[in-house]
């Protein structure tokens, strides 16, 4: 009998707990619903202080720099979610900057003008 490719069980590991499982889908990547919840809820809570800090950066900038709210803050918000990562033995919390970029750098360069790599010259505003 002919598999599809949704039948097709293949191993992962768990990007939350570690722990390796089999998956009908390519593209598995939790062995339960409570890690993919985990997952996503530390990235959702992350992401919107992180998306706070920079917006607060960006168009708040002097009251930003008197709270001390800069990229420095920034970074050791990043090193301080990797240390509670590394506490929570589980694996990193970010997706690949490739993963990234497909979703991301291609809108948001094309909206700048800017090459798919990140630079070239900004030809529209
Ligand atoms: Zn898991």
């Amino acid at each position: 009998m002919r598999q599809t490719l949704t039948e097709i069980e293949i191993m992962a590991i768990c990007r939350e707990c570690g722990e390796k499982f089999t998956g009908k889908r390519s593209v598995a990547a939790f062995c339960s619903t409570p890690c993919r919840k985990a997952w996503h809820n530390r990235r959702m809570t992350r992401g919107a202080q992180m998306y706070d800090a920079v917006m607060a950066m960006r168009y708040d900038r002097k009251r930003a720099t008197e709270l001390g709210i800069d990229w420095t803050f920034v970074c050791r918000m990043a090193e301080m979610f990797n240390a509670e990562d590394a506490a929570l033995d589980v694996r990193k919390s970010y997706r690949d900057p490739f993963e990234v970029a497909e979703e991301l750098g291609a809108m948001v360069n094309a909206r700048h003008g800017w090459t798919a790599a990140g630079g070239g010259k900004r030809t529209a505003a």
